[in-house]
């Protein structure tokens, strides 16, 4: 231990142990360790007496927020015909104006603001979508590498159904076009990780899939997708994949869905309880995605299952079907839907509690990324000091019920300074 690898933060300290325990520590010490938390503790050890200290006191300190579901090229249409549904929405905004980063020049202005609000933001880590465009994927990883966030990007895989100007000639030009992106980004950034990324089922052919499963086994990538979002795309789903039992399973028969490959899958608002069963078993991690999933019209997931059977569950924006980037606001939505969920549809599954949306939006998400999201020791510090001021109280606040109406109150970048794996990005 000496001071050059330590960094100690103090301040009133709030971090999740499981999803139903939120530890708050009021003006304590975090301590850092060569990027990894050595302990959250009341008064500062003895050991480091001397050494200094970031005091943040009065502030909040928590861990970075994690979206694992966001796709980088619709932040720039956010916010645009947020009155349609999913299929509608897709063909007359998504798919034109994703076709636009096909121009590299347009690709650079759009991901430049992009990446430039979500190193801004009070989230450290995304899972990311980028376009069916080998060029423009690279110059989004390029700005993340340089951002200092922690990401995976995936090149999209979409090569049926959908536009002709927004499509892959065949399977095989969408699986060749995937491996020279693998070759020309490799080894080359050490903050930036490929996701392969078939866009949802309906968009790719059979033969992508059987080459997505090669490539995923010589390359050993994680994979994120679509699963289960709204009524319209599952039944055609089950019309394009006669063979499979339900939405999940025709992932599974190209082995692209949990157990050795770590797989995301957004939405998983309609599942059948055959899915629920498959996903548990095979690890598969639940983006839930509440914000997009109101707007498209798609309905809400239920939450409160997938926790209850401790599955693998975090939040995902999913920017532009969601429109803001803060999972702050995520959380506080999950609660929202829950609660509509809990009284609309079937009031066996109660409402999410604070506890459990802080979770999923810091450890539940962050443990795709491994032992990321909370405090406890062993933890890459990935840590933001939150800026309260614009929300001035007259009563004492405890330090959890400041936390609780950040959720609900702050802007995606109400947020002093940012820590990714131990490093201070400001
Ligand atoms: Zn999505």
């Amino acid at each position: 231990m000496n001071k050059e690898n330590t960094r100690i933060l103090k301040g009133d300290i709030c971090y999740s142990t499981d999803k139903n325990t939120l530890i708050t520590v009021p003006d304590g010490y975090l301590i850092c360790q060569n990027g990894l938390s050595a302990g959250v503790f009341p008064r500062l050890p003895k050991q480091y007496d001397g050494f200094p200290i970031e005091d943040y006191s009065g502030k909040l300190i928590v861990p970075g927020l994690v979206d694992l579901h966001i796709h980088a090229p619709q932040y720039a249409f956010r916010g645009f015909k947020m009155d349609l549904e999913l299929l509608d929405w897709l063909n007359s905004s998504a798919f034109p104006e994703e076709a636009r980063y096909e121009d590299t020049e347009y690709a650079k202005k759009a991901y430049t603001i992009f990446v430039q609000d979500l190193r801004k933001s009070v989230n450290t880590r995304a899972c990311l979508f980028a376009t069916l465009h080998l060029p423009a994927t690279k110059i989004l990883m390029e700005l993340l590498e340089q951002s200092g966030l922690e990401t995976f990007v995936g090149k999209v895989n979409m090569d049926r159904n959908c536009p002709g100007y927004l499509r892959e000639a065949t399977g095989d030009v969408s699986a060749d076009t995937t491996i020279a992106w693998l070759e020309e980004t490799a080894g080359i950034y050490s903050h930036v990780r490929p996701i392969l990324t078939p866009r949802f089922i309906p968009a790719c052919s059979d033969r992508l899939m059987e080459r997505l499963n090669q490539i995923q086994k010589e390359w050993r990538l994680p994979i994120q997708s679509h699963l289960s979002e709204n009524p319209e795309e599952i039944s055609w789903v089950q019309k394009l994949a006669p063979q499979s039992r339900f939405y999940g399973d025709a992932y599974k028969r190209f082995g692209l869905f949990g157990g050795d490959v770590p797989t995301i899958m957004a939405h998983c608002v309609h599942c059948p309880p055959e899915e629920i069963r498959l996903m548990k078993e095979q690890g598969v991690y639940i983006a839930h995605c509440p914000q997009s999933n109101t707007n498209l019209t798609s309905g809400v997931a239920p939450v409160r299952l997938f926790l209850d059977q401790d599955m693998n569950v975090g939040l995902g924006s999913d920017i532009a079907g969601g429109t803001v980037l803060s999972i702050f606001r995520s959380m506080a939505e999950a609660i929202q839907v829950s609660k509509l969920r809990a009284r609309l549809v079937d009031d066996r599954l109660k409402p999410i509690t604070m506890e459990e949306a802080f979770f999923m939006g810091t450890k539940g998400g962050g443990s795709f990324f491994g032992k990321v999201g909370s405090f406890e020791e062993g933890y890459e510090i990935d840590a933001i000091v939150l800026d309260e001021s614009r929300i001035p109280h007259p009563q004492e606040l405890t330090v959890k019920e400041r936390l609780e109406r950040f959720l609900y109150l702050s802007g995606d970048d109400w947020i002093l300074h940012k820590y990714v794996k131990g490093r201070r990005l400001f």
